[in-house]
C-alpha cells in the first residue's frame, strides 16, 4: 500500500503556510481517500505549531521540522528538512508545491532517497494506480505518466487544486529532529520591487493583457504611449490584476520605439512566453493571434477589447469581444472602479 506525504512550507510572512502548500494538501487528501492510503503532512517552518493550526482537522498525521534555521529558503537546511520528513513518514508518494523554495531542493532530496521525480504536475488521477498529468511542448500536449519506482515525488503546479479550508484545529504535531550540515549561506535580507511595481501577480483573479495597439498611431494620427501607460497602471493598481503582454509589444523596446517602460519579456504571454492561470482575462489592443492565445489555455473566462472586428479574438477565441477603443473603455472602467 502507498504511504502519502504532502510537504508544505511557510509563506514569506513565516506566519502561515503558503497557498501552494494548502493546494498540495487538497491533492494529497483526494489521493489518500481514493487509494485508501494513510496521509501524512510534513511542515517546514520556523514556528510549526502556529503554521500548523490551519491543518489541525485535516485528517492527517502532522510531522514538522521547526526552528529558526528553517525560517528562510536555503538549500542545505530545506533539503535536510524534506529528507528528514520523508524518512520519518516512510513515504512512497510525496506531493509538494512547485514553489521556488521546493523546486530548488526537491530533485536533490529525491536523489538522496533513491526515488524519481516529476514536475509541473497538473492533475492526479487513475483508478487503483496513480496517473499524473502534465503538459509538454508549450502546453500543446498533455501526457499521463505512471511509475513503478518509489518514492515518487510530484511537484504540483499552483492553481491546479483548491487550497484546503475549514480544517483549522489544535494540531497534534510530531516533531522530526534533523541534523543540519554546516550552513554556509546566510540570508541577510530581501530586496524586492515595491508591490505596486511588481506587475506579475500569479495569485490575481484577473490577467490584464496589453497588446501593441497601445503604442500604435490612433485615429488622431498621434501615438499616446504616456496616456496608455497611465491608464494601464491605474487599472492594475485599482484592480490588483496581473499584467501580461503580447510579444509584439515587449519586442518594441529593442527597436527604439515608443514603449511602456514597466513591461519586460517576463510579462509576455504565449507560445514563446508564459502560460499563466487566472480565473479571468481581459485583452486590450491585441490582435489575438494563435501564438499569443495559446498562452491563454488556463484562463477561465476571456474578454477582449479591440478596434478590429475581424481580429483573432472575434473569431472564436474570446467569450466576449468589445469592438471599441481601449483608451476610452479603460478610462471609463478606471472611473467606475475609483467610485
Ligand atoms: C514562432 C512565433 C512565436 C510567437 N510567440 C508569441 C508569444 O509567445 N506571444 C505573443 O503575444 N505573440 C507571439 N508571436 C507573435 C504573434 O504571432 C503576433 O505577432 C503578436 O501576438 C501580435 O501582437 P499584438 O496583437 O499586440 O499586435 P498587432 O498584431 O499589431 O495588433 C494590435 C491590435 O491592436 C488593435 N488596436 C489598436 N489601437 C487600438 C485601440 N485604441 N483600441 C483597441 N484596439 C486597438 C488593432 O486593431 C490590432 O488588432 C509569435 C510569433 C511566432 C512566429
Amino acid at each position: 500500500m502507498e504511504t502519502i506525504l504532502v510537504l508544505t512550507h511557510a509563506d514569506e510572512t513565516g506566519a502561515a503556510l503558503s497557498k501552494g502548500s494548502l493546494e498540495a494538501v487538497t491533492a494529497g487528501k483526494e489521493l489518500a481517500a481514493r487509494l485508501g492510503a494513510p496521509l501524512t503532512i510534513g511542515i517546514v517552518s520556523a514556528n510549526a505549531a502556529s503554521t500548523a493550526s490551519v491543518l489541525g482537522n485535516a485528517g492527517a498525521k502532522l510531522f514538522a521540522v521547526s526552528g529558526e534555521a528553517f525560517a528562510q529558503a536555503r538549500y542545505a537546511s530545506d533539503a535536510a528538512a524534506c529528507e528528514g520528513l520523508c524518512r520519518a513518514a516512510n513515504a512512497t508518494v510525496v506531493l509538494a508545491p512547485q514553489s521556488s523554495r521546493f523546486s530548488r531542493v526537491m530533485a536533490g532530496v529525491t536523489h538522496r532517497l533513491g526515488g524519481a521525480i516529476d514536475t509541473h504536475v497538473t492533475g492526479i488521477g487513475g483508478a487503483e494506480s496513480i496517473e499524473v498529468t502534465r503538459w509538454f511542448y508549450r502546453q500543446r500536449i498533455e501526457a499521463v505518466l505512471t511509475r513503478t519506482g518509489r518514492p515518487w515525488f510530484l511537484l504540483l503546479d499552483s492553481g491546479t487544486h483548491a487550497a484546503i479550508s475549514g480544517a483549522e484545529g489544535e494540531p497534534k504535531l510530531e516533531m522530526v529532529a534533523v541534523e543540519l550540515p554546516a550552513l554556509r549561506t546566510q540570508v541577510t535580507g530581501l530586496r524586492a520591487p515595491k508591490q505596486d511595481e511588481q506587475t506579475i501577480r500569479p495569485d490575481a483573479k484577473l490577467l490584464f493583457v496589453a497588446g501593441a495597439g497601445w503604442t500604435k498611431k490612433q485615429p488622431d494620427g498621434q501615438v499616446h504611449t504616456a496616456e496608455a501607460g497611465e491608464l494601464i497602471l491605474n487599472f492594475l493598481r485599482a484592480s490588483g490584476a496581473s499584467l501580461g503582454s503580447s510579444k509584439s509589444l515587449v519586442d518594441q523596446g529593442g527597436e527604439g520605439n515608443s514603449v511602456l517602460p514597466f513591461l519586460t519579456h517576463l510579462n509576455q504571454v504565449g507560445q514563446t512566453g508564459a502560460t499563466p492561470r487566472h480565473a479571468k482575462g481581459l485583452s486590450t489592443c491585441c490582435h489575438g493571434e494563435e501564438p499569443h492565445v495559446v498562452g491563454w489555455r488556463f484562463i477561465g473566462e476571456r474578454r477582449a477589447i479591440s478596434l478590429d472586428p475581424n481580429c483573432g479574438w472575434t473569431r472564436g477565441k474570446a467569450d466576449v469581444v468589445y469592438v471599441a477603443d481601449a483608451f476610452r473603455v479603460m478610462e471609463k472602467l478606471n472611473q467606475l472602479i475609483a467610485k
